[in-house]
């Protein structure tokens, strides 16, 4: 079994790769096995049997728990460590027990601060808005802190009832309007959690050659975390990337001193220089923009629950949850989880009609994070160019104009076909 490794900040990745796989629970059965014969299929066309992956299962979920009698055995745990980089269909979430969420838990467990999601158009899939082609952004989304942090106290508990006591007696708040009936959560967000997330998304510019990066917060009406999480990031990026980057601050700064003119002579500049032009958004016009003027934005970096909103709506732009690919990353350790962004999809598991499209283009996402570019570029050109031909999976395929209804088992082996004819 040949083992990826992270040396002095580099991923090593062997010729022949065991990425350990999680086939997920419901739909999960039927995604993972089509999406592995495209993976294997774009990996032997393009690589002619030099470099290969060999899939080793591991378990997590319903398939676990019936196994194990666990949720999430220390086993799974294990390997991931030890081979770094996994992949996994979607997982129930367990009802009662010990697991909120078995992703939130891969998540902390592991430390993978940032959640991807690129979000572009496919030629071909039907999209709400009229020109779905200007949406190419990638979301950075802070994975491990914000009000998703989990620290929570429900209404009437002797807990909710402390936490109140301690705000009014010893915080002096007398701004909570109905103190007996509130439940209470809270929001951390910190410096390092900040930092480590902004620097993921510039470095994620630079070597992408994308042109902008912007952080979206609620920072007018949240001061200390979502204004903290701005000010950081702007510090953080004049810091660490002086000279790759121009920022808005910097913008602003011209501006006061020496007006506006020179303040876009210098933008103009930047520009021209192809340096990353850093800037921010309030979150409620930044959800307004991405439809009115989505080719403004490039890379976004944001808190956990302004990119839980985030990314459903720019995935809804470009066709919906069923092609939206995501990843989990520490992109510190190198640790990586790319996974399909949608749920078990109970009702229409076992149907052998489920779009393996999110699996596809997270593994897309894999094989370019293992530096297989060219695997992962093939695999994108035979997928728009079925959908560019109206063979879809039923989800997508009933609001094309020509559309034809493949079965999961179809689309796979319909890609395969365009794979293997790619010239
Ligand atoms: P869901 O994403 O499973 O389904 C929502 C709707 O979208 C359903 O109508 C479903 O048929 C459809 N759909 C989803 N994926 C599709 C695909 N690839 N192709 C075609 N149609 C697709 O969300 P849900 O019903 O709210 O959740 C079901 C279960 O999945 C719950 O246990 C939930 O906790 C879990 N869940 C897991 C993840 C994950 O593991 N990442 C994410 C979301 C929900």
């Amino acid at each position: 079994m040949s083992k990826i490794t992270k040396v002095n900040g580099k991923l090593i990745v062997p010729d022949i790769v065991t990425i350990p796989f999680i086939e997920g629970d419901g739909v999960g059965a039927e995604i993972t096995p089509v999406c592995q014969e495209i993976v294997n299929a774009a990996v032997a066309k393009v690589y002619k049997g030099k470099r290969r992956i060999e899939w080793k299962e591991i378990l997590a979920g319903g398939k676990a728990f019936d196994q194990t009698g666990e949720w999430l055995p220390e086993d799974t745990l294990q390997t991931l460590r030890e081979y770094l980089v996994g992949i996994k269909g979607p997982l129930t979430t367990p009802i009662g027990g010990g697991i909120r969420s078995l992703n939130v838990a891969l998540r902390q467990t592991l430390d993978l601060f940032v959640c991807l999601r690129p979000v572009r158009w496919f030629k071909g899939v039907v999209s709400p808005i009229k020109e779905p082609q200007k949406v190419d952004m990638v979301i950075f989304r802070e994975n491990t802190e914000d009000i998703y942090a989990g620290i929570e106290w429900k209404q009437g508990t002797p807990e909710a009832e402390k936490f109140l006591k301690f705000l009014t007696e010893k915080m002096n708040v007398t701004k909570i309007r109905f103190p007996k009936t509130s439940s209470f959560g809270v929001k951390p967000v910190s410096i390092e959690g900040t930092e480590r997330l902004v620097r993921a998304a510039i470095k994620y510019a630079i070597d992408n050659n994308r042109p902008n990066v912007t952080f979206v917060h609620k920072g007018n009406i949240m001061k200390f975390t979502e204004g903290g999480f701005k000010l950081w990031g702007y510090d953080l990026a004049e810091r660490e990337f002086k000279d790759k980057v121009f920022t808005m601050l910097q913008y602003e700064k011209i501006k006061n001193e020496s007006g506006a003119d020179k303040a876009k002579e210098a933008l103009d500049k930047a520009k021209a220089e192809h340096k990353i032009i850093i800037k921010d958004c309030i979150c409620d016009a930044f959800l307004q923009n991405t439809l009115l003027i989505p080719e403004e934005y490039s890379v976004i970096a944001t808190m956990n629950l302004n990119g839980d909103y985030i990314s459903d709506q720019l995935a809804a732009m470009v066709g919906g949850i069923g092609i939206a690919p995501g990843a989990n990353i520490n992109y510190d350790s190198g640790y990586a989880i790319f996974e399909a962004t949608h749920g078990t999809a109970p009702n229409i598991a076992g149907k052998n009609i489920v779009n393996p499209s999110s699996l596809v283009l997270s593994s897309v996402m894999m094989l370019e994070y293992l530096g297989w570019n060219e695997a992962g570029e093939i695999i994108e050109k035979a997928l728009e160019s079925s959908f560019q031909k109206g063979m879809a999976t039923e989800d997508l395929a009933r609001f094309m104009p020509q559309g034809t209804s493949l079965k999961t088992t179809e689309f796979g082996n319909t890609i395969i076909k365009l794979i293997n004819e790619t010239k």
